[in-house]
């Protein structure tokens, strides 16, 4: 079948994960837009429909989805790693919210129309125009955008069930990815999990839960990563208090730093930042956190493999930069080599025909959609929209968390200036931290005044001592690059 219809709107929205989903629910409440949303998979949510079983959100609930309806009940976890922390989603819950926001909200509405299992081809020529092509069906439908393409498609999210390994696998090699760890029907004799990231600690930690010893995980960890202590980031009014310290320590020791690594080192005493070995100085920072139980875990986990990263897996070993691990019998290695978010090059959200849903708000992609979808209704020229949502990069390294929290404040400057999306910021329930601010404008306590004081304070010195530490920065990290790590190992 390869039948043509034509569809007009005033948004065509590419891609309906978190972000294109977080975008068309903002715009359905603050507009009379019509939308057509196309994704190539078969339901909203994007990557968390390739999700490994185990996978949760890494942050609060409270903090992902779209903003018109929680996500989640809202809950302190009982029990488990997460215990005394906000909730954090399963994958199956997070899918659930947004085909509950398809189902319930966008198309009862009657202004979007949703084209799941689509693959979206730009019009060269025309750059409102383009084609949904049916990757089951083979139709064929033609789509207009009568005011802008959204790209919802930025993230890219490369996970170990969508992306083989970057690195050779011989033909005859035994692994898995974290997903297909639930379907073993045998223990193997070891598990090699390779990866540094989340996903790898994600998987690390549902290892040890299903009581494997720790003595039977090796942890193939080209680099170090620093993370954020999920306790300093609970969006709960009780928690403010503690919240606003952890905000009040990062400004005041960004102020007094002398380089980046130093500062690292001192927002980790103050018990913010954390790493799984303190031997090592991280050279990684992709956003993820953990609590303290978590970590207590993944400090378990004694054979740790730092020669690099690996070249190829063989059936009896694996080849690193600097070194060769061999491969007992039975044993089993598990990819968690994704690369996550890649890096992608900077560009506007706001280009006459296109707009580009990036991050406006430190890894924060629910919010800056729908804060994007504010900036979209507003009666601003295009100049002004992109100069109050400015990128703000995912991370790699430490040099990173330097750039998002300029770009971050220069961005809230901006909001502050609107009077009617600084409501919205003190009301969002994505706005998080922002919402809690403005509850502290009102009920203000001493300890709250004292703490806000002392952010104002620091908050220009902070943000100048920032941007002269990323220039030395920038230069110690490339020298480190370059440099070899540690030496190892030909481990048993
Ligand atoms: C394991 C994991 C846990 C995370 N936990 C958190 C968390 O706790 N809190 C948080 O804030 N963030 C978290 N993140 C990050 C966050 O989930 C992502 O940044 C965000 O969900 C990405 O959403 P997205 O819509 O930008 O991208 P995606 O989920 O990648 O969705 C993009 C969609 O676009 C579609 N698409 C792409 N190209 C085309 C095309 N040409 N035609 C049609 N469709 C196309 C894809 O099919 C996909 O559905 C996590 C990420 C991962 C990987």
């Amino acid at each position: 079948m390869n039948t043509t219809e034509h569809i007009e709107a005033d948004y065509v929205i590419v891609g309906a994960g978190a972000t294109g989903m977080a975008f068309a629910d903002e715009l359905l409440t603050c507009s009379d837009a019509t939308m057509a949303i196309v994704d190539r998979r078969h339901a909203p949510g994007g990557h968390w429909n390739d999700a490994y079983p185990f996978v949760r959100l890494h942050g609060p609930s409270q903090h992902y989805g779209v903003n018109s309806r929680p996500l989640g009940a809202g809950g302190i976890e009982a029990q488990g790693l997460n215990r005394g922390l906000p909730e954090r989603a399963s994958a199956a819950a997070v899918r659930d919210h947004f085909d509950q926001v398809l189902r319930e909200r966008l198309l009862p509405s009657g202004r979007v129309r949703y084209l799941p299992m689509h693959d979206w081809r730009p019009d060269p020529s025309e750059p409102m125009q383009g084609a949904a092509i049916s990757r089951v069906g083979g139709r064929r439908l033609s789509l207009r955008a009568r005011r802008r393409i959204v790209d919802a498609t930025r993230a890219d999210t490369q996970l170990p069930g969508t992306h083989a390994p970057p690195f050779h696998v011989a033909q005859s090699a035994r692994w898995v990815t974290p997903g297909e760890l639930t379907t073993l029907r045998e223990p193997a004799s070891g598990y090699t999990v390779v990866g540094a990231g989340k996903t790898a600690m994600d998987t690390v930690l549902w290892l040890l839960e299903q009581g494997v010893a720790s003595e039977a995980i090796r942890w193939v960890r080209p680099r170090e990563a620093w993370l954020l202590n999920r306790a300093d980031l609970q969006p709960r009014w009780e928690s403010f208090p503690r919240a606003l310290a952890a905000q009040v320590l990062q400004i005041e020791a960004a102020a007094e730093a002398t380089s980046v690594d130093q500062l690292f080192l001192v927002l980790e005493a103050g018990g913010l930042m954390m790493r799984i070995d303190r031997q090592v100085q991280p050279t990684m920072f992709r956003c993820a956190l953990v609590s303290e139980h978590e970590l207590h875990e993944l400090r378990r986990i004694r054979q740790v493999i730092r020669a690099g990263h690996v070249r190829a897996l063989e059936p009896e070993r694996v080849v690193l930069d600097r070194g060769v691990l061999p491969l007992p019998a039975g044993h089993l290695v598990v990819h968690c080599a994704a690369n996550g978010i890649p890096a992608r090059p900077p560009e506007p959200a706001f280009q006459g025909p296109r707009l580009v849903l990036h991050f406006v708000r430190r890894c924060a992609p629910s919010f800056s959609a729908a804060l994007l979808a504010r900036l979209e209704a507003a009666p601003l020229e295009d100049e002004h929209r992109n100069a109050m949502s400015h990128p703000v990069p995912a991370p790699e390294v430490p040099a990173d968390w330097l750039r998002m929290q300029l770009q971050e404040a220069g961005n809230e400057r901006g909001w502050r200036e609107l009077p009617d999306l600084a409501a919205w910021l003190g009301s969002a329930r994505l706005a998080g931290f922002s919402t809690l601010m403005a509850r502290a404008a009102r009920e203000r306590t001493p300890e709250i005044d004292t703490l806000l004081s002392r952010m104002r304070q620091a908050l220009e010195p902070g943000l100048v001592n920032m941007a002269r530490m990323l220039k030395v920065g920038a230069e110690e990290e490339s020298r480190r690059a370059a440099r070899t790590a540690a030496p190892i190992v030909e481990a048993a």
